[in-house]
């Protein structure tokens, strides 16, 4: 008889509430394309049972795990060592586990500039930043990393948007500026990218965030980090004035992949996760 192994390796997420996140489906999808005998667990983990949900992967042997809401801050709080730039960001939503040592990193800004990168190199660019929340904060510090020329972050409660560009101009070389978010906002004279990073848009295709349409031109980049309807009404409108679009599904194929490369070393098939998010959510375009 031939040896077997049945213990598959662990990974998986922290989150609550956990139901609506599809990124199991994504991962498990690719580890079974790519040959990897391991297991993506998606776990309801309330804020007062964090600690003891980290002990248990570490107790059980878990490589790594994600952690979403509420736990991106608090986790901070468990780890062994967090990466320079998670550190930076001031929150965490991946980690590896090795020889017990928790490590935590943050992939949501570098899934973003992944899919960025596959239509622009952010160097030299000016971007308007439109939020101020985690997202949007992890966005700019990776971009601010990346030698971003400047940006302008955009809120509707704007000491959260200057919290950010405090934020960047002290860690980066980027040039940084927030501003009050009233009314429509009209996209400033040389700006590149434009991003929404407000949770505007997230199931519902007609929601826009208040923006001059007519400011949008064709040389601009627009991003959306919504992953679910892909295809925003504010990337509907970009695309119809002739702009380049990026939708939220390229951010989270990107995060799982960077994660699976924290966690296993190697790169997963960016096709079969795409694929299995286009199904759950729809097609792009
Ligand atoms: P937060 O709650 O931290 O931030 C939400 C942001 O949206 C804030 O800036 C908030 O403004 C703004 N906002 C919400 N509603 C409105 C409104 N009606 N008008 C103006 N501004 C508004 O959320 P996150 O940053 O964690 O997430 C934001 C979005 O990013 C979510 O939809 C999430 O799904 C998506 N996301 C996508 C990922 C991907 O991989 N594709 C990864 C991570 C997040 P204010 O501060 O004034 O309240």
């Amino acid at each position: 008889m031939t040896n077997r192994n049945f213990r598959a390796i662990l990974t998986g997420s922290f989150s609550s509430p956990c139901a609506d996140n599809p990124t199991v489906a994504m991962m498990e999808a690719a580890y079974a394309h790519d040959g990897i005998d391991a297991r993506y667990i998606n776990c309801e983990v309330t804020a007062d049972n964090l600690e003891a949900a980290v002990k248990g992967a570490l107790a059980m042997g878990w490589i790594g795990f994600n952690c979403s809401l509420p736990h991106k801050v608090a986790v901070m709080a468990h780890l062994d060592e967090i990466a320079e730039a998670a550190k930076i960001i001031g929150a965490v939503n991946c980690v590896r586990i090795r020889d017990k040592r928790l490590i935590g990193d943050n992939t949501d800004g570098k899934g973003f500039l992944a899919s960025l990168r596959t239509v622009t190199d952010p160097a030299g660019k000016k971007v308007l930043l439109l939020g101020a929340g985690g997202a949007a904060r992890a966005i700019a510090v990776e971009l601010g990393l990346s030698g971003a020329k400047s940006m302008t972050i955009a809120n509707r409660k704007p000491e959260k948007a200057e919290a950010i560009a405090d934020l960047i101009r002290k860690n980066t070389e980027c040039g940084a500026e927030a501003v009050a978010w009233t009314g429509d906002i009209r996209v400033p004279e040389g700006v590149d990218i434009v991003i929404n990073a407000t949770s505007i848009g997230l199931g519902d295709k007609d929601a826009l965030p208040p923006i001059e349409l007519t400011s949008l031109t064709e040389k601009m980049i627009v991003a959306d980090v919504i992953p679910n309807p892909p295809m925003t009404r504010l990337l509907t409108e970009a695309k119809s004035r002739g702009c380049t679009t990026l939708d939220g599904l390229g951010m989270l194929v990107n995060q799982g992949l960077i994660g699976a490369e924290l966690w296993f070393g190697r790169k997963l098939s960016a096709a079969v996760m795409e694929r299995t998010l286009e199904n759950i959510f729809g097609a792009t375009d």
